[in-house]
């Protein structure tokens, strides 16, 4: 794919840059540029281009505004210590992009041309790729992805017109001042995912679905909400934007099974690290007694929660209308599995598994 480059005529100055990436936040602050790939059945992706970030017009009869026919990702990009700048397994994202993008009747955007695109916008911007050389930080640029209807049509079928795009947001470290437990909300009123539902696609539709739930998490005096599944309301799935992993003294980790929870790229990466580091994770059906019972017995020991944003955050006390369960008594492990996976992604261990993807 042949991407045209219009470059921008304003890009921030460099002291302004400086002032941004030393205090990035988390999605407030956008790139000079951005990456635009139009589909149509006839032409297939078209008219790929970099050109300066700003606005869409969209007509108001735009079909994603009225039934959320949308797919995105969420990776980042990390400058390491001699400079050179990598994403974090870029394949995984494009092809979890085309598993989302099948389940919403959105065209295939082949991995090799998601790939392109998102290397394309970090050459371009590259000067906002966080440096980390100096106190270690944690810093990174994320990178949204994301394919919409663009089709100006009320009817209700496939958009005949879908438009890919990337954008950019410096990220500082998730966690200001050292990373702290996260306390969860057990939602009992509100599921995220059905058999047969959505729950396995990274759609905004299912964000939209989990925000009266997080309003109640809030409202109790949580970070984050814990969803069950929709059938028998026992088994526990995950966060709505973190998958969750049990450690059990005998060394052993459980973390739910995939159907209809999301599965992460961190999710998959901590199964084959913790693999190695000598803890075998089992993929199965977990409950919410067994989480209950395994904190009070002692038998679960850590809790963690991990997705790109966090990395990976310890799992902290648990509150529900049927009672708390404390928090566990460790975080040894998981500093561990956190660290470990950090060091990979920022260049400061080596990669043995062929993780990182060299893009400057
Ligand atoms: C993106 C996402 C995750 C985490 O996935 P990562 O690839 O690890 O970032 C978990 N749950 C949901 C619902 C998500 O959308």
């Amino acid at each position: 794919m042949d991407f045209s480059t219009t470059l921008s005529t304003a890009p921030v100055s460099d002291e302004r840059l400086a002032e941004i990436l030393a205090n990035p936040g988390f999605g407030t602050h956008f790139t000079d540029h951005m990456v635009t790939i139009e589909w149509t059945p006839s032409e297939g992706w078209h008219a790929a281009r970099v050109t300066p970030y700003g606005p869409l017009t969209l007509d108001p009869a735009t079909a994603v505004l009225h039934y959320a026919q949308e797919t995105f990702e969420g990776m980042k990009a990390y400058r390491h210590d001699d400079g050179s700048i990598h994403t974090f397994r870029p394949e995984e994202n494009a092809a979890r992009m085309v598993r989302s993008s099948h389940r919403l009747a959105l065209p295939v955007l082949e991995v090799d041309d998601f790939v392109a695109a998102v290397d394309r916008l970090v050459e371009v911007d590259q000067r906002w790729v966080p440096d980390n050389s100096v106190g270690g930080g944690e810093k990174s640029l994320y990178l949204r992805p994301f394919m919409f209807a663009s089709e100006a049509f009320l009817g209700v079928r496939p958009a005949q017109h879908v438009t890919f795009m990337v954008i950019a947001s410096p990220a500082g470290a998730y966690f200001k001042g050292g990373v702290k437990p996260v306390t969860l909300w057990l939602s009992t009123d509100y599921t995220r995912a059905g058999r047969g539902g959505m729950g396995a696609a990274k759609t905004g539709g299912n964000y939209a679905s989990s925000l009266v739930a997080q309003q109640e998490a809030t409202a109790q005096g949580c970070d984050q909400v814990v969803f069950l599944d929709a059938q028998e309301g026992q088994y526990v799935e995950e966060l709505g934007g973190m998958n969750l992993y049990f450690v059990h003294d005998d060394g052993h980790i459980v973390t739910p099974e995939t159907g209809t929870i999301l599965e992460g790229i961190t999710r998959a990466s901590i199964i084959e690290l913790a693999g190695k580091l000598g803890h075998p994770v089992e993929e199965r059906r977990f409950s919410i007694d067994e989480w209950r019972d395994g904190v009070t017995s002692g038998r679960i020991t850590e809790i963690f929660a991990c997705g790109t944003a966090a990395v990976v955050t310890p799992v902290g006390s648990l509150k529900s209308d049927a009672g708390d369960v404390p928090a566990p008594a460790s975080t040894d492990l998981t500093m561990q599995v956190r660290q470990a996976l950090v060091d990979v992604q920022l260049g400061r261990s080596e990669d043995t598994f062929g993780w990182m993807h060299r893009v400057v």
